[in-house]
Parts: structure tokens; C-alpha cells; sequence
């Protein structure tokens, strides 16, 4: 198979690999995206892409198509385990316009992607290749050569791995990164507005936090669907997958002790998932020759900031900005990349760590403890300090020269 050395390369269709694709046509590269499934479609669940990551979808031009799709949350909010106490925690919709520059939005997993491959598909009709996992890599002087599990054989003079979190592009690099089980379960499933009370369709996003756990559910398809991701800390199960399947039993039992709200949200899941939250320590570097990574590839993180998918985003525009820059010297835009990436998103993992001893925190057993702490943890100030570098991140004016 021979194939146009100029083009580069990119595994993985997920959601970083698609937007980067969409990024790098836009600056008319030829792009061909491998990824191993044989058609696209992301899991039943759903993603809060905050405004710093809205705004990299807005530069690619797709803030109308965006809006058709995405579930505009009005704010956030903190609620306790037990008494169900309630305490806000930012305000968003208007504010995020007024404060960030762009929205904060909720989004089906398969509705996003979908919008992005389209995209793709639009500049390169055979641009995403399905049924292609890469197995392996070689680096040459002026390309880089990728083996696909089938046999094949495609090149690019550059290779970008967003083939996430078991990424076979970083072990072909940098070897295996051994995994270490955080010690958390994450629950997950979709439940239907008309299974939920009216006080529950709210179309906010809300943190329940306790001793040991959390609960985050928030509205999405204009509140028709509401997501659910309730965090444990189980040691007895230790599988990272979007399709393990589950009881509702199991997941009531694992927060029977909670508010009756966050019954009315378990018992409303047609069909729960579970998945073992694993962490990995994060990469010095990620980029080697004409072969970078991005988004999970890179630098996975826990759940808890809610900031991955968002920075496969940012990942995503930066990288194909500075291999705009760098047109002639592509290995030179991929150490800019990762130069530009690396402290931000080291930061991130830190602080999504940070927020699991925060939320489980034995405190919060004790609702009068829980009141101080709340009132402590979550003050304007130290909300201000967690979150406003985060969603103020401009990642379309970085200097990427
Ligand atoms: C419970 C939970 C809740 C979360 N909530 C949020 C949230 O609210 N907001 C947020 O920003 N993030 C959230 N995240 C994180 C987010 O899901 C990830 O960070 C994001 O999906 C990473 O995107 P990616 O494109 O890097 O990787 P992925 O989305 O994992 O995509 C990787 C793609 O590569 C393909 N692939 C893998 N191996 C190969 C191969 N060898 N060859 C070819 N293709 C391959 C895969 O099939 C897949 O299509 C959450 C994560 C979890 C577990």
C-alpha cells in the first residue's frame, strides 16, 4: 500500500483525535485518522465540556451545530451526602459567557463525535479509516511508518497517538505504563427525565459529596436525559472499560445510606456500567521524532476535575497551530506542542487527584463537620483559585512559534 508522505497521521477517533483532524484540515493538512473500531460511536454517558473547552470547538467553526446539540448548564452545585443540604457552587450559563467568553456545555458522548467526524468526512470524504488498529511504529528521517493490526501498512511524516488511555502509540514509544488501581469504582448510566421528580430536572450540574463517595449528575439532549457518575471507593473490582455492565442493586447498595434523591437518580438507570478508575503516573515527555500523543494518550487523568476530554481539546488545537507554525519542520512544532502542554496539564491530573480527597472527605460523615468544611473548602475564594485558571485557558492565542 503506498500512500502520500505529506499527510499526517492520526490514532484514535475519539474525541481528541477528531477535533485534531478537523484542526489540522482546517490549516490544509492532508489528515488520515486510524481507528480500531469498525464504526463510530462513543458509549451511552455523557461529558461537561467547560468553556475553555467550548472555545476550542467554537474556533473550529462549529458553535451553531455546537448549540443544537449541547445542554446549557445554568450553574453548579454542592450537595451533601446525607441531609441532601445544598450549597452553590458557581453560577454558569449567562456568567460563563460573561466571565470565560463561552458557554459551559453538557454533552451526549455519541453526539459530539459524530458532529466532529462529519466534519472531517466534509474537508477528506476517506479521511477516518475504520476496522485500523495500530500495532506498531517506526520513525524515519522524513516519515513515520505505522504497521496496522491487519497487515497494513500506511505512512504520514507525522503520527499523532490519541488512541487514549491503553494508548498503543505511547507503549510503542515510551513502553508500558504500568496502571495502579486508585482504589475508586466509577458508576455511570443515563436515566429518562420522566423517571426522575420534578426537583430533580433541574439543569444543573450537581456534586453530592460524602465520606468515601460522590454522585455528579447533570441534564443532557435539552434535559431529556439526565447523566449519572457516582464515584466509590471499593477495592474489588479493578476493570477500566465503557462496557462493563452492572446492577442497580449493586450501585443502590453502594450508597445505601444516601439521600433518598440519590435513590430516585439509581433507580431511575435502565442499565448501569461500571468502570475500575485507574491512574497512571504521568509521562516527562510524550513526544519522540515526527510522533507525538494527546489527550489520554498523554496524560490520563481521574474524572474528578472534569477536565479530560477537555484538554484532549486544547491538546488538539495547540497541536495542530504549531505544526502550522512549523510547516517545514514538523518534529520542531511537535516539541512546541509538548513544551506549550505540559505544566498546564500536569497541573490538571494534580488537581483532579486533589478533588477525590476533597470530595470523599471523612469529614462529611457528620453534617455539622460537613457544614464548616463545606463552607471552608468551597468558599468564593477557594472556588475562584481551583477553577478560573482552568476555564480561562485560551488555547487558540498560546504563542506557538
Ligand atoms: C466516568 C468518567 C467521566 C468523565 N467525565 C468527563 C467530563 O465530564 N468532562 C471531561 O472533559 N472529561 C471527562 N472524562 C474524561 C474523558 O472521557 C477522557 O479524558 C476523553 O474521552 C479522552 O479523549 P481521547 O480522545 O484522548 O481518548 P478516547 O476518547 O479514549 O479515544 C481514543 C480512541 O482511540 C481508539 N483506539 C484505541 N487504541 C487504538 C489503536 N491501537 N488503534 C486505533 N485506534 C485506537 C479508541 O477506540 C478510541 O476511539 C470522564 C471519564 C470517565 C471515566
Amino acid at each position: 500500500m503506498t500512500d502520500r508522505p505529506s499527510r499526517i497521521l492520526v490514532a484514535g477517533a475519539g474525541i481528541g483525535g477528531l477535533t485534531c483532524a478537523l484542526a489540522l484540515q482546517q490549516r490544509g493538512f492532508d489528515v488520515l485518522v486510524l481507528e480500531q473500531a469498525t464504526q463510530l460511536g462513543e458509549v451511552g454517558a455523557g461529558f461537561q465540556i467547560s468553556a475553555n473547552g467550548v472555545h476550542c470547538l467554537h474556533d473550529l467553526g462549529l458553535a451553531d451545530a455546537l448549540a443544537r446539540i449541547a445542554t446549557e448548564a445554568d450553574g453548579k452545585q454542592i450537595r451533601l451526602w446525607s441531609t441532601g443540604q445544598t450549597w452553590k457552587l458557581f453560577d454558569l450559563g449567562a456568567e460563563s459567557v460573561e466571565r470565560y467568553g463561552d458557554p459551559d456545555y453538557m454533552l451526549h458522548r455519541a453526539d459530539l463525535p459524530g458532529l466532529l467526524a462529519e466534519q472531517v468526512r466534509l474537508h477528506q470524504p476517506a479521511a477516518i479509516r475504520l476496522g485500523a488498529r495500530v500495532a506498531s511504529l517506526t520513525q524515519r528521517n522524513d516519515h513515520v511508518e505505522v504497521r496496522l493490526e491487519n497487515g497494513d501498512h500506511v505512512t504520514g511524516s507525522a503520527l499523532i497517538g490519541a488512541d487514549g488511555v491503553h494508548s498503543r502509540v505511547r507503549s510503542a514509544l515510551f513502553g508500558d505504563t504500568p496502571a495502579q488501581f486508585t482504589g475508586c469504582l466509577a458508576w455511570r448510566g443515563l436515566i429518562r427525565r420522566d423517571r426522575l421528580p420534578a426537583h430533580l430536572h433541574a439543569r444543573l450540574g450537581t456534586n453530592w459529596i460524602g465520606p468515601g463517595a460522590h454522585v455528579i449528575h447533570y441534564p443532557l439532549r435539552q434535559g431529556a436525559l439526565m447523566n449519572f457518575v457516582g464515584i466509590v471507593e471499593r477495592s474489588d473490582w479493578q476493570l477500566e472499560s465503557w462496557t462493563q455492565r452492572g446492577s442497580v442493586e449493586e450501585c443502590l447498595n453502594d450508597f445505601r445510606a444516601w439521600h433518598p434523591d440519590v435513590h430516585h437518580l439509581i433507580q431511575g438507570i435502565d442499565q448501569p456500567y461500571k468502570w475500575a478508575l485507574l491512574s497512571r503516573r504521568p509521562l516527562v515527555r510524550w513526544t519522540e521524532g515526527r510522533t507525538t500523543l494527546l489527550g489520554d494518550a498523554a496524560h490520563p487523568t481521574l474524572p474528578f476535575l472534569a477536565q479530560g476530554a477537555v484538554m484532549a481539546l486544547e491538546d488538539a488545537i495547540v497541536l495542530a497551530r504549531c505544526l502550522a507554525a512549523h510547516r517545514s519542520d514538523l518534529p520542531a512544532g511537535l516539541v512546541r506542542y509538548e513544551a506549550l502542554r505540559h505544566e498546564r496539564t500536569s497541573k490538571i491530573v494534580e488537581g483532579s487527584a486533589a478533588n477525590a480527597a476533597r470530595f470523599h472527605n471523612p469529614l462529611l460523615a457528620d453534617p455539622v463537620e460537613a457544614g464548616r468544611y463545606v463552607d471552608r473548602e468551597w468558599d468564593a475564594e477557594a472556588v475562584r483559585q481551583r477553577y478560573e485558571w482552568l476555564f480561562r485557558y485560551d488555547a487558540t492565542a498560546v504563542d506557538v512559534a
